[in-house]
C-alpha cells in the first residue's frame, strides 16, 4: 500500500513512521497509510511558511482569488468522491459527508470573494493637515489544528480565510482522519499557490501540534478540539504572545415549549441530538421540555429514536453511522454508566450492536428525567446520547439552558413570537436557533460560542478577518 506523504515547502515528503487510517464502519478496511510527521518536519514546515510569509503577504488579491476559487471548484466537482472518503474514514453517513465536502468547496469560493473585499478606512485627524488610514494586514504564519469530527469543513473554514487575508499556513489535521485532510492538501497543492504558502503535516498532537504552539515563528494558532487541549493551546500561545482562537465543546440545550409544533420539535431533537452520531460540538445534548408537554414529547421522540437505522456509513439507508473509534465508544459507555448511577432513566438505546462488518456501532440513547446538575448534563459526551430535563415554564427553561459551563449553540421550539424574541436576547450562547436544530449552520456568517465553548474572535463569514488580520493605523501629514 502506498503511503500518503506530507506537503512541506511545495514538496511531498515521506517520513519513517506511518499512521494507519481505519474505517470505523469496518475495522478490517484500511483507508490508507499516512506518513507521520515528526518534530523536525513540523519545524521544516514552519520554516517554509515563514520563508513564504513576506511575499504572500504582499501577493496580488487576484492571485489569491484565483487559487481559492480553483480549490473550491475542484472540491465541488469531486464532492461525491471526497464525501465517500470522508464517510469511510470518519463514519458519518454518505449524504452527511457529501454535504460536508460541498460545504468545504463553498467556503473556499466564499473566501475567494473575500480576498477581493479586504477593506480599510480613511479618517480625518484631530490635527490639521494629517490624514489617517486604517488597514488590515496579514498576521503572518498561522498554525491550524483541527479535530476529527469535520475532517474537511473545519480545515476549510480555517485555511481559506488564512490564505485569503495573506497568511501562510501550517495545517495539522487530526491524526484519526488524515484522508480528507490529505485530499484537501493535494487539491490546494495544485491550485497555483507559491511554495511554502500552504504546508500539511499529519502527526500527533503532542508532537507536531505542540511544535506549532511553541515555535516563535508561528504568529497565530486557530484550534478546534477538546476543552483540555484548548487550555494547553491558550497557555502556550499566551506565554509567548501569539494570537490564538479556540473552538471547543458544547452542551447545547434545545428547549421545547408546550405551544411548539411537536412534529417539528421532535424532528429538531432527533437531528440535533443524533445525526452525525452525535459527534458535533453543536449537538442538542440537553432537551429541556416544558413539563406539561414532556411525556408526549418523550413518547414521540423515543419512537423516532428507536426507528433510526444504525449501520455502515457507506450503506444507502443508514441514518446513524458508527462511533468514530474505540476510545470514543468507551467514553460513551462510561457516560451511560454514569447517567444510570446518577439516577437518570435510560428509556432507549445505549446498546453495542453488530453489523455485517466489524465496527463501533451503538444504538442512540435517550435518558429522561435528568437533573441539570448531573454529570451527563454538565460534561460533553460527544456521542449519540441525549437527556431530557423538565422545566415548569419558559423562564425556568431558559435558566436551565444558560446554567452550563458552555455556550456554543442553543435552540427553542415554540410558536410564540414573544418567547422566541426573549430567547434570542436572554440565551447565553453564541448561536441561537428558533424552530431549528442546534446543529446546522450557514457558512457565510459567524460561528462561535460564549463561555467555555470558545475563545477569541469568531470564525467564518467576514468576521473571520478579525483573527486572520491585524489592524494598522497610518498617519500622514502632507
Ligand atoms: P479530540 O477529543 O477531538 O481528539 P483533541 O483536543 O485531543 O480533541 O484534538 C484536537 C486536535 O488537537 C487534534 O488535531 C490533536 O492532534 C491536537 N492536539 C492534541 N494535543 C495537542 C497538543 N498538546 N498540542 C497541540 N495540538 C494538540
Amino acid at each position: 500500500m502506498s503511503v500518503f506523504q506530507n506537503y512541506i515547502g511545495g514538496k511531498w515528503v515521506s517520513s519513517g513512521a506511518q499512521i494507519r487510517n481505519i474505517n470505523p464502519s469496518d475495522t478490517d478496511d484500511i483507508v490508507g497509510e499516512y506518513a507521520r510527521a515528526d518534530k523536525d518536519q513540523a519545524e521544516e514546515a514552519i520554516a517554509a511558511a515563514a520563508a513564504a510569509r513576506e511575499s504572500w503577504r504582499r501577493s496580488n488579491i487576484q492571485q489569491r482569488f484565483d487559487c481559492l476559487d480553483a480549490i473550491g471548484t475542484e472540491i465541488l466537482a469531486r464532492k461525491e468522491e471526497l464525501g465517500r472518503l470522508l464517510a469511510r474514514e470518519e463514519g458519518k453517513t454518505l449524504p452527511e459527508a457529501t454535504g460536508e465536502a460541498a460545504r468545504a468547496g463553498q467556503i473556499f469560493k466564499f473566501f475567494a470573494g473575500e480576498a477581493l473585499r479586504i477593506q480599510g478606512e480613511f479618517q480625518s485627524s484631530v490635527r490639521p493637515g494629517v490624514e489617517i488610514e486604517i488597514s488590515r494586514e496579514a498576521v503572518g504564519v498561522v498554525g491550524i489544528i483541527t479535530p476529527w469530527n469535520f475532517p474537511i469543513a473545519i480545515p476549510a473554514w480555517k485555511i481559506a480565510p488564512a490564505l485569503a487575508y495573506g497568511n501562510t499556513v501550517v495545517f495539522k489535521p487530526a491524526e484519526l482522519v488524515p484522508g480528507s485532510a490529505w485530499a484537501l492538501g493535494d487539491i490546494i497543492s495544485r491550485s497555483g499557490l507559491p511554495d511554502g504558502v500552504f504546508n500539511l503535516v499529519v502527526g500527533a498532537g503532542r508532537e507536531v501540534g505542540q511544535v506549532l504552539l511553541d515555535d516563535p515563528r508561528v504568529n497565530a494558532v486557530s484550534f478546534t478540539g477538546s476543552v483540555g487541549t484548548g487550555g494547553a493551546v491558550a497557555a502556550a500561545c499566551s506565554a509567548r504572545g501569539a494570537k490564538f482562537q479556540l473552538e471547543m465543546g458544547g452542551k447545547n440545550p434545545l428547549i421545547v415549549l408546550a405551544d411548539a409544533d411537536m412534529d417539528n420539535a421532535v424532528a429538531c431533537a432527533l437531528n440535533g441530538a443524533y445525526f452525525s452520531t452525535g459527534q458535533r460540538c453543536t449537538a442538542s445534548s440537553r432537551l429541556i421540555i416544558e413539563t406539561s408537554a414532556h411525556d408526549q414529547f418523550v413518547d414521540a421522540l423515543k419512537t423516532k429514536v428507536e426507528g433510526l437505522v444504525v449501520g455502515n456509513a457507506l450503506d444507502e439507508g443508514t441514518q446513524i453511522g458508527p462511533v468514530v473509534d474505540q476510545r470514543q465508544l468507551d467514553q460513551n459507555i462510561r457516560y451511560l454508566d454514569i447517567g444510570k448511577s446518577e439516577g437518570a432513566d435510560l428509556v432507549c438505546g445505549g446498546d453495542l450492536i453488530e453489523r455485517e462488518t466489524p465496527g463501533f456501532y451503538m444504538t442512540p440513547a435517550l435518558f429522561t428525567d435528568t437533573k441539570n446538575d448531573m454529570r451527563i448534563n454538565r460534561e460533553e459526551i460527544f456521542g449519540p446520547v441525549a437527556t431530557t430535563i423538565r422545566a415548569a415554564d419558559f423562564d425556568e427553561a431558559v435558566a436551565i439552558a444558560n446554567e452550563t459551563p458552555f455556550g456554543l449553540s442553543a435552540g427553542l421550539c415554540t410558536t410564540s413570537l414573544k418567547a422566541a424574541t426573549q430567547f434570542k436576547r436572554e440565551s447565553r450562547a453564541g448561536m441561537v436557533m428558533v424552530n431549528l436544530p442546534t446543529a446546522g449552520v450557514d457558512y457565510h456568517v459567524p460561528f462561535g460560542g460564549a463561555k467555555g465553548s470558545s475563545f477569541g474572535s469568531r470564525e467564518q463569514g467576514r468576521y473571520a478577518a478579525e483573527f486572520y488580520t491585524t489592524v494598522k493605523t497610518a498617519y500622514l501629514s502632507s
